[in-house]
This record gives C-alpha cells, structure tokens and sequence, in this order.
C-alpha cells in the first residue's frame, strides 16, 4: 500500500477538517450569481491515492462547478495531443504576477501561461479545433470523465449562460488575443470562449475530481480504472505549470509554502496533487482576496505543516 497506515493518514486529515469547519472567511465569488448563491458553509475533503485508496469528508459528494480547474485539464489534454511544441506557439510558461483575467501578455507577445484566462481562452483555441463546437465539447468532457474514472462529472447550463451574460472581460481579452495573433489562424473566437465558459461549467464533486487530481499524480493513469489518460510528458508540464502558476497571484506563496502542484477555481476548489502518491480536492466557495479558497488554502498550509508533501521537504 502506498499509504500503510491508511486509516491513520485519514483520521489526521479527519483532525485538519474539523479544526477548519468553524473557521470563517473570505466571501463566495459575486460575479457569477449561480456561484454567489452556493451556501458558504460547505467543506468537503476527498482524497485518492494512486493505489485507489479514498477518504471523504464533510461535504464530499455534493456538484460544483470545476471553473479555472478546466484550465490545468485544458493543458494536458491539449499538450498530450498536439505536443507542448505547438500548444507553447500560442502561450508561455511564465507566472503573470498580475490578476487571472487581466488583459496581459508575455515579452514573447503570448499569453503568460495556461493558468489564467488568457492563456486558458488560447488553449481552448488549440483543443480539438478542427472538430465542430459541440464535438469538441463532448470530446473534452469525455476526456474529464475518463480522468475521473467515471465518476461524477456534470455540466451546469444555469452558470454557463450566466457566464457568457458576465463576460465583457473575458470577451476583451480575446479581442486583444486576437488582434495580436495569438489564435491559429482562422479561430472563431466566439466558438473558442463558448468552449472556455462550458468548461469552466463542467460540475464535479470533491470525490470525483480528487481521482482527477489522482490520474495527474499517477502520471496520467487513472487510479481507479487503469486507463492511461494523459501521456507521461503531459503531466509533467501540467504538474510544473500548476505548481508555478496554478493559485493566481498566491501562486509564490503557494510554491513555498505547500510545495505541490495545485489549481483553484473560483467556485471554492482546489486540486491538490502529491506527485507519485496522492490527488487531493478541498471544497470551500468562500474566496480569499486573491481568489482563492479561503479554508482551501488553510488546509493545503496545514497538510504540509502535518505531513512531508512539500516537494523540498527532506524526508
Ligand atoms: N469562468 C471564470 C472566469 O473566466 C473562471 C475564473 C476562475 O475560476 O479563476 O472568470
């Protein structure tokens, strides 16, 4: 077992969640309403390891949208496609250190990195773009599902209109991709963030998408079902994007003080991957600041500070 003392490891993480549920903070993301109405109070933990041994707690099998989680998902599947050659001819690899869906770009005139809008509405233009729209949807849900073992993956249509209803900002930054030629040539730009926000609306719970963060720490392989996903390569540059660029502007803090490859979505997820050991998703919609789960984060700091997952930790 890749974890022995399984039952131990879990009544630790057992601790962690209920020091965190009265702990109170942050604020659910007001800009889309279906995400704004999520009641504040929900925290799940679920946890898989790469040998398919699971714990869930708190609110674990209850749907949320996985948002900005797409956008890690985007990546492997479009890199373990096309090649990270091609896909790195449309965005770069650099943390932006400016807000997730500023209007930004690199000194090479592309987008930061896949990790913030941006870069992610340019990954959308890469994904499966000689197929139609609704192809291309199904496809990269299928690709979702395949990853969560074919577990719970849904898709929310309510945020996916309030999406586009919302999306001035979103719309800019691709008029601004656009006009600097970030898109392969003959992008529809309407089609590529049509593609963005119904990812960004794909639901999932803690449980299913932590064997999504499982797969990525299994080197593609999914746990459960020992399906190969994502190819080796894929996750390697999925895994160093996350761990540089996956938290927004926590981004630096997060390298330092976690030391694993995350993402956070601004419904309150955060996908955790111990590399080689474990996929981890902590639910929580209020937001920091910064846009990111506020007890999400308290518990990857307090994972860290219990166990030696931090990738320099001297074991
Ligand atoms: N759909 C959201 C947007 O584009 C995603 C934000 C996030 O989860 O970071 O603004």
């Amino acid at each position: 077992l890749i974890i022995p003392e399984f039952a131990d490891f879990c009544k630790e993480i057992a601790t962690i969640y209920k020091k965190l549920l009265p702990v109170k903070g942050g604020l659910n993301a007001q800009y889309i309403p279906q995400l704004a109405r999520v009641n504040p109070d929900f925290l799940g933990i679920s946890i898989c390891t790469v040998d398919g041994q699971r714990f869930n707690i708190g609110d674990t099998d209850i749907p949320f949208c996985i948002q900005s989680c797409s956008k890690a998902l985007n990546y492997a599947i479009s890199t373990a496609e096309l090649g990270p050659k091609k896909v790195h001819q449309h965005l770069g690899k650099e943390p932006s250190g400016i807000g997730f869906n500023q209007i930004s770009l690199d000194k090479n005139g592309l987008p930061h990195n896949p990790m913030i809008n941006p870069g992610a509405i340019s990954c959308c233009s890469v994904l499966k773009s000689g197929m139609s729209l609704d192809d291309r949807f199904d496809y990269t849900i299928g690709e979702y599902k395949k990853m969560a073992g074919n577990e719970f993956i849904g898709f929310s249509n309510a945020t996916f209109l309030s999406e586009k209803s919302c999306a001035d900002q979103n719309f800019a930054i691709g008029y601004f991709l656009k006009e600097h030629g970030v898109f392969p040539e003959g992008t529809n730009l309407k089609q590529t963030l049509d593609l963005y926000f119904q990812l960004c609306s794909v639901e999932a719970t803690a449980e299913s998408a932590a064997v999504i963060a499982a797969t990525l720490a299994n080197g593609g392989v999914c746990p459960t079902t020992q399906v190969s996903c994502i190819t080796p390569d894929a996750v390697r540059n999925t895994l160093s994007l996350m761990y540089s660029c996956g938290m927004y502007d926590y981004s630096g803090e997060w390298a330092f003080e976690v030391g694993l490859p995350g993402k956070s979505g601004v419904a309150g997820s955060i996908f955790i991957v111990v590399p080689n050991l474990m996929g981890i998703c902590v639910w929580s919609p209020p937001l920091d600041a910064l846009g990111n789960s506020f007890r999400g984060i308290q518990f990857a700091k307090m994972l860290c500070q219990k166990f030696s997952f931090h990738q320099y930790d001297c074991i």
